[in-house]
């Protein structure tokens, strides 16, 4: 393979208009002091700050999700080849769970799983704390570090409550850099949640042996059908739409439809097709619904209310959620076969719709490139 830098991935990823902004090559370029891009605008591709100074190293380019050029190393690695029979990866089981801290269940966006999962990996000091995102408003969060079940607590924020200076906010966005935070804490042992392009170069970078994936303990995967991202003309299309405030939403699920609960406990369905205008668009080059490369994956769809469907994927992950069941940290529910077969059809559909999507996309930027 040729020599890579930044320039081939503007190139062969951003002029495509398919950079998830996951921040992966921004965070090896700074983590290795060579410091050559960046973000300039939050919610926009990275860009050369000190072009001249480019190394020309190309680890950028190798770890980048859209590149794909670790896909046969990382898929040997996870025992998974065809996406067609087993759309939502490889895994050991599946379970419906609840945690049983009634704190992190109300503040949970369903079960509360992933917050206790993470306590519990702190109390039991395996980890030193774990990098998640903070709730700010609607579609808006950011990422933080966290290593105390107060701030857990504070930040797990399905439950919004919109201070007056946020309308100030230009852009909203679901989306939040979790791997250019890792940098800042690389003495640390983490655990990261991301959402499944986040968690893919992550696993690049481990493939790779790039800083800063060293101090990565888990990586706890959310699944994701697409993410949004508004800006304010955005936001009164929205708000017009649907007929509702975004002040006036308290808290936000994701199953088989975006489920919008208001501050008047009056629940707003929206199905996905509705929300196309809303999409990121380069979530279109995205196949990944269930976070296959995860240690454990979350989400809401397929499981009841209050509820989290969690799939376990690494021997890591599968110990993990034993002993947080066996120690009585989480509960799972008791599926029965047919039931059970239906959580699994369902997540199968939607990953099947995901990797439609990703397919009529790939082809139409085949033919435009
Ligand atoms: C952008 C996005 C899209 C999603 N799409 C779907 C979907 O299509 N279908 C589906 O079934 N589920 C989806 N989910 C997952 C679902 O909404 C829940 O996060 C999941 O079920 C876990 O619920 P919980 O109550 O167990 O987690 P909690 O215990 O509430 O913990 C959630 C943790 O995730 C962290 N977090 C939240 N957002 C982010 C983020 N963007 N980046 C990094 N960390 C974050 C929080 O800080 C918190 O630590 C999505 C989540 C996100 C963030
Ligand atoms: S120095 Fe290496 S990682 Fe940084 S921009 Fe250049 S090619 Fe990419
Ligand atoms: S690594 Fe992530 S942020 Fe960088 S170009 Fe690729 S998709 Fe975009
Ligand atoms: S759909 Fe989700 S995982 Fe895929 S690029 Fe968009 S935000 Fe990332």
């Amino acid at each position: 393979m040729s020599p890579k830098s930044f320039q081939d991935l503007i190139n062969d990823v951003h002029d495509k208009g398919i950079c998830q902004e996951c921040g992966g090559c921004v965070s090896f370029c700074s983590s290795a002091d060579f410091h050559i891009i960046d973000f300039k605008d939050k919610y926009s591709p990275p860009v050369y700050v000190k072009k001249d100074e480019c190394l020309e190293c190309g680890i950028c380019y190798y770890i980048c999700p859209q590149t794909h050029v670790s896909d046969y190393d990382i898929n040997k690695t996870f025992t998974f080849s065809d996406y067609d029979s087993m759309p939502i990866g490889p895994y050991y089981e599946i379970y419906s769970c609840q945690a049983t801290d009634s704190e992190f269940l109300k503040n949970g966006s369903d079960g509360g799983v992933v917050n206790s999962i993470i306590n519990f990996l702190i109390e039991k000091k395996e980890i030193d704390g774990a990098i998640v995102a903070k709730t700010e408003a609607p579609f808006l969060r950011e990422a933080t570090f966290v290593n105390k079940k107060e701030d857990l607590m504070k930040y797990s924020g399905a439950l919004l409550d919109i201070s007056p200076q946020l309308t100030e906010i230009q852009k909203f966005s679901t989306y939040t850099h979790t791997i250019p935070e890792l940098k800042r804490y690389t003495d640390n042992k983490l655990a990261v949640v991301g959402t499944p392009c986040q968690i893919y170069t992550m696993r690049c970078m481990q493939e790779l042996g790039v800083t800063p994936s060293q101090n990565i303990e888990v990586c706890l995967g959310l699944f994701c059908f697409e993410n949004f991202l508004f800006d304010k003309h955005q936001i009164k299309k929205f708000e017009n739409d649907f007929n509702i405030q975004l002040e006036n939403i308290k808290k936000i699920n994701v199953k088989e439809d975006l489920i919008l609960t208001l501050k008047d406990n009056n629940r707003i369905k929206i199905p996905f097709n509705h929300l196309t205008d809303y999409m990121r668009p380069a979530c279109n080059a995205c196949n990944n619904f269930t976070n296959i490369y995860a240690d454990i994956s979350f989400g809401g769809l397929g499981s009841p209310d209050k509820y989290t469907t969690v799939i376990l994927r690494t021997k890591k992950g599968k110990d993990i959620i034993s002993e947080a069941i066996s120690t009585g940290v989480i509960k799972k529910l008791n599926l029965d076969p047919e039931n059970k077969d239906k959580l699994i059809d369902l997540i199968t559909r939607y990953s099947r719709l995901k990797i439609q999507r990703y397919e009529k996309f790939s082809s139409q930027i085949m033919e435009a490139h």
